[in-house]
């Protein structure tokens, strides 16, 4: 813990101009400090070197800045690489830099375990601990841009919400972290590179909306038959297929924005001809575009992915009637780095 000081990157640019007026000094030192803060990434007050020392010491009395730390670091033998990184709490996250050929994509957390309950995945099993800060986000963010300077020779490309937890039940803290890595202050990053996966919130997709967010939505639906997707998403009972479905058309209205529904084949689950039908009644309702994605196995044994020749069936259905697909392999396996495997296990 870090005691009774305040985290200073807890506050807004405003709150901090304010704290400096406050204090009987200019407002704009609130936006230096901010700026070292965030574009600058600084973790120390002694790195802000236009600031006097005296103002320093005074910063360092009544303020920390918390800040991730990369507790373990791996490299898969396909170049993904994974941090496990220790928050001030000394709770762990993990978050994945995924390099192809013309993207280097972040995939990082939003929760410490997950609001969810999806029987598939690793990060189910967690429980919810609690939810990420916007600069907990951010730094996910920084760690990986750096990581991807120095192993691939280039700066990070797009970011995915697709590791740890369900970004739309942290819904505030996910939007500041984005509205600081699209801000020039910030990265400068833009919203169109970025991603955020949800399992289905209805409410959340329409908040989205009325809030003219301007990154990718993409929905997790691996059913579109009601009664099957509560069997695999317990939660959908709640959030049914009927109400994601109207507030996809909603999304829709508001954005003019294609929806990308992320969709695993299970030996089984959904490999019937049925189920392709009722994906393609589903991906009639708005314009989007199908990723299938692999399954990674989390051993338990309950799960297998579906043989190709399923697979090739939905695609072939998918293409008859226009919906765009692509099929995703998975990446950095081999160090527990893909969809759904995020759990912590170091
Ligand atoms: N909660 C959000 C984001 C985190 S999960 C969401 O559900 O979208 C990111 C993606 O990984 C989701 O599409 C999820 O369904 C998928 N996933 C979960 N477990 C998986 C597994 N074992 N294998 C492959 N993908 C998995």
């Amino acid at each position: 813990m870090t005691g009774q000081k305040k985290d200073i990157r807890a506050l807004s640019k405003e709150e901090l101009r304010d704290f400096f007026v406050s204090i009987g000094d200019k407002a704009f030192r609130g936006t230096q400090v901010y700026e070292w803060l965030w574009s600058k990434g600084s973790h120390s007050f002694d790195d802000m070197t236009n600031l006097s020392k005296e103002l320093r010491a005074h910063l360092n009395e009544n303020f920390v800045i918390n800040h991730i730390k990369v507790d373990h670091f791996q490299k898969s033998s396909d170049g993904t690489i994974k941090n496990a990184v220790k928050l001030f709490d000394d709770f762990v996250v993990e978050s994945v830099l995924i390099p192809t050929k013309n993207r280097t994509t972040a995939c990082v957390s939003s929760q410490v375990g997950c609001s969810l309950d999806c029987s598939f995945c690793a990060t189910a099993r967690l429980k919810r601990m609690r939810n990420l800060n916007p600069d907990e986000i951010y730094d996910q963010v920084v760690t990986i841009d750096r990581e991807s300077r120095l192993y691939h020779n280039k700066p990070l490309s797009n970011i995915v919400f697709m590791g740890m937890g369900e970004p739309l039940m942290n819904y505030k803290n996910v939007l500041e972290s984005i509205e600081k890595i699209t801000s020039d202050e910030g990265l400068g990053m833009s919203p169109k590179r970025i991603t955020v996966s949800t399992s289905g919130v209805p409410k959340m997709i329409k908040k989205l909306a009325d809030d003219e967010v301007k990154f990718n939505l993409a929905v997790s639906l691996h059913s579109a038959v009601q009664e099957t997707r509560e069997q695999i998403m317990p939660f959908a009972k709640s959030f049914t297929l009927e109400d994601l479905r109207e507030s996809l058309e909603y999304w829709y209205s508001k954005t003019n924005r294609k929806i990308t529904y992320e969709y695993i084949v299970w030996k089984d689950i959904n490999d019937k001809w049925e189920d392709i039908q009722a994906l393609v009644a589903f991906c009639k309702y708005v314009p989007c575009k199908v990723n299938i994605i692999e399954y990674n196995p989390i051993d338990d044994g309950n799960f297998q992915q579906a043989s190709s020749t399923v697979i090739d069936d939905y695609i072939e259905a998918l293409e008859h009637n226009y919906i765009p697909v692509t099929v995703r392999r998975s990446r950095g396996k081999d160090i527990d780095a893909a969809c759904g495997q995020l759990a912590n296990k170091q």
